[in-house]
């Protein structure tokens, strides 16, 4: 059995990449009146606790959904953006010092001048934790969702989700938070290997649908996996949007998995679009003791075939400014390529 488990990573800057994608496309997704059948083949336990016991070990959040928001903070006190960060200064007429240098107030993430995906990412975020939404301050962030339940948020009566999860503890978990939001048969829960059970949904009734396929890549053999599944996805289905999200780390296989995804793309003649977001150097260190340290997850990216043709310039919007509040060394950046 393997030893993944999404929450100690709930919240990185990987989930802020792939969960604001991932808001964008069922946004757009779900705008139109045929019903839409999502899929997500590694559905995680589908929410997370930010002051739990695995988040606080790993503290990946910290570099995360935590960092958007304190640095958000920072600059738009810095900048002013909203009007209002100068204090007004009394006067010093009566006396000889000259007036204070104008201070910027405490601001909160919410006077950042944020792209439209990132907005609607916080907007989700506050409507699971009303006091956060209430305060804006990040100590009172709490519950993380995953992408279960972000898909969910964006169902109509008519849409169907699938989920996906083989670890028997997020499979308990995953079924029990899903039951508390009483959705009935509108979404299913199976304790199924999603890249076999995909075949079996392809293609929808409708004829609509969206699959996010986000596994751990704990097994090297996942990103094969992932390269035949989205192969055989596109022939049974070759309308569909495919969503894959990949980790960018000194690996081979990991640096050939957007590769394999284009060629599956351009050979079926479809459009795709890939977004990639780097916060920090892969580079080992060495610490003051002299022990190598491991950088952890430097950068990851999104591989989506079929996009909504509105996803690139929401994405344009967004990527820059994950890229100055995330970015923690001079090799932040990010790429954004499509093509068809
Ligand atoms: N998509 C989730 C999110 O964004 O909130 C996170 C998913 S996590 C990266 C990957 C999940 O896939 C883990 O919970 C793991 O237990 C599960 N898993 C691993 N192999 C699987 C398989 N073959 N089929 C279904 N689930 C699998």
């Amino acid at each position: 059995m393997f030893s993944y488990r999404h929450a100690f990573h709930a919240g990185n800057h990987a989930d802020v990449l792939k969960h604001t994608c991932l808001i964008a496309l069922m946004k757009y997704l779900t705008q139109k009146d045929t019903a839409l059948t999502v899929i997500d083949t590694h559905a995680g336990a589908g929410l997370y606790r930010l002051d739990g016991d695995y988040t606080e070990t790993s503290g990946e959040a910290s570099e995360g959904i935590f960092k958007l928001l304190l640095a958000s903070k920072t600059a738009s006190a810095q900048t002013g953006k909203s009007g209002a960060a100068i204090k007004k200064v009394a006067p010093a007429a009566t006396t000889k010092t000259p007036p204070a240098a104008p201070e910027p107030t405490a601001k909160s993430a919410a006077d950042y001048a944020w792209a439209p995906a990132l907005q609607d990412y916080l907007e989700l975020l506050r409507s699971l934790n009303p006091h956060f939404a209430q305060t804006g301050d990040p100590a009172h962030l709490k519950i993380y969702p995953g992408s279960p339940f972000i898909e969910q948020k964006f169902l109509s009566g008519r849409d169907k989700l699938k989920l996906f999860e083989l670890h028997p503890t997020d499979f308990k978990s995953l079924t029990g938070n899903i039951e508390q939001l009483g959705v009935g048969r509108q979404v299913v829960v199976a304790r199924e290997d999603g890249f076999e059970a995909l075949k079996t949904f392809l293609p929808p009734p409708a004829r609509r649908a969206m699959v996010l396929c986000d596994p751990s890549y704990e097994m090297k053999t996942d990103y094969l996996r992932v390269s035949s599944c989205m192969a055989d996805a596109v022939k049974r289905f070759a309308t569909g949007t495919y969503v894959v999200w990949y980790p960018i780390i000194p690996r081979p296989e990991a640096h050939d998995l957007p590769r394999k995804l284009k060629t599956i793309a351009v050979k079926a003649g479809r459009s795709w679009l890939n977004a990639t977001l780097t916060v920090k150097s892969s580079k080992l260190t060495t610490d003051t003791e002299g022990e190598v340290v491991r950088p952890g997850l430097p950068a990851s990216g999104m591989f989506i075939i079929n996009p909504p043709h509105t996803l690139k310039a929401e994405l344009q919007a967004a990527l820059p400014q994950m890229v100055a509040l995330l970015g923690q060394d001079r090799n932040a950046g990010f790429t954004l390529e499509h093509g068809g």
